[in-house]
């Protein structure tokens, strides 16, 4: 069962899978799910033998397109819908042994298209608007599955986070008459100490305002909204960074980096939000090779952050890594 609980106090959906209990926990590495089936052997998730990348839903989603009507009754207070949406896994490759950082030029970019495929596809369904394309990576992170991969939800409302971007982003917009994230860039290249790589098309930087340990973000330097308005330069230079930085990350402390990837775009709710640009955001949970960051009273508590690090020091280690 699911459905969707409305949250008066913060003004949010909170989504109830009850279902999802029972999902497949840390299997070992020979009854990995989403490898490819092997001749003769058990059936995964994947019924070939050799795939390139591989897209389905998920055995185990909390959004589905035809979801049951809620069993729990609303009530003004709480309002109650059906858990509408699809839920997506995306497989990177084949090899259940290798990951971002180590895959062709060639998958990486296709990758790439295949976000693109999914985004533009997911967004035209009426009933979802909002399409978010994430990575999970690392035990830290709560990942049960080592094989690599990313996953799409498609919620049937805009989440809190990009609703807040939004909202900071029509401020700003109202207040100077630019766009947010153009600033951030400029700002961000007026300073240059936090910025780790940059070329024509993308920019990749730790932000002033960085909120987690070697937090990084990811912007094409044109005012785009998605990643389907990326041209083929763009696709090709969005890839290359992406797979520069998740080699950064994994030579920092030489193992892979535990981190979520969250990738922030327009909602396809039809509205325009031109004033909207999109990046990608990285959130690692390692402070150090043997420290991990907790979300603890203040970030959970009051949503407060604190770091120990300041972003300049954490942009100069992320720049000076070998790899
Ligand atoms: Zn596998
Ligand atoms: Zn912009
Ligand atoms: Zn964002």
């Amino acid at each position: 069962m699911s459905e969707l609980r409305w949250n008066p106090m913060l003004g949010e959906w909170v989504t109830t899978a009850t279902h999802r209990q029972d999902r497949t926990y840390k299997p070992p590495a020979e009854f990995c799910p989403i490898c490819p089936t092997a001749p003769g052997a058990f059936p995964t998730e994947i019924p070939v033998p050799d795939f390139d990348i591989a897209v389905f839903q998920n055995k185990f989603p909390s959004l589905r397109p035809h979801p049951d009507a809620p069993e729990v009754a609303e009530s003004a207070l709480y309002p109650v819908r059906t858990a509408q949406g699809e839920c997506e896994v995306v497989v990177y490759t084949a090899d259940h042994h290798t990951g971002l950082a180590n895959v062709s030029e060639r998958k990486m970019r296709t990758l790439v298209d295949v976000w693109v495929d999914r985004f533009v596809e997911l967004g035209a369904r009426d009933y979802v608007k909002y399409v978010f394309i994430f990575e999970n990576r690392g035990e830290a992170v709560g990942v049960t599955l080592h094989h690599p991969h990313g996953q799409i939800y498609a919620y049937p409302f805009i989440p809190p986070t990009p609703a807040r971007e939004l909202k900071q982003a029509e401020q700003h917009r109202q207040k100077t008459g630019r766009c947010l994230f153009c600033d951030i860039l400029l700002e961000e290249q007026k300073d240059g100490r936090r910025i780790i790589a940059a070329d024509e098309h993308m920019m990749t930087f730790v932000p002033f305002f960085a909120r987690f340990p070697y937090e990084v973000h990811i912007y094409p330097r044109r005012h785009v909204g998605t990643i389907a308005d990326l041209d083929e330069a763009e696709r090709s230079a969005l890839a290359c960074s992406i797979q520069t930085l998740v080699r950064r990350y994994d030579a920092l402390f030489d193992k892979p980096m535990p981190y979520m990837m969250a990738m922030h775009q327009r909602p396809t709710d039809g509205g325009t939000y031109e004033h909207f640009h999109y990046h990608i955001e990285f959130l690692p949970l390692a402070r150090t090779a043997t420290k991990l960051k907790y979300l603890a009273g203040s970030e959970s508590g009051a949503g407060a952050f604190i770091t120990d690090m300041s972003a300049e020091k954490q942009a100069a280690d992320l720049k000076e890594v070998t790899f």
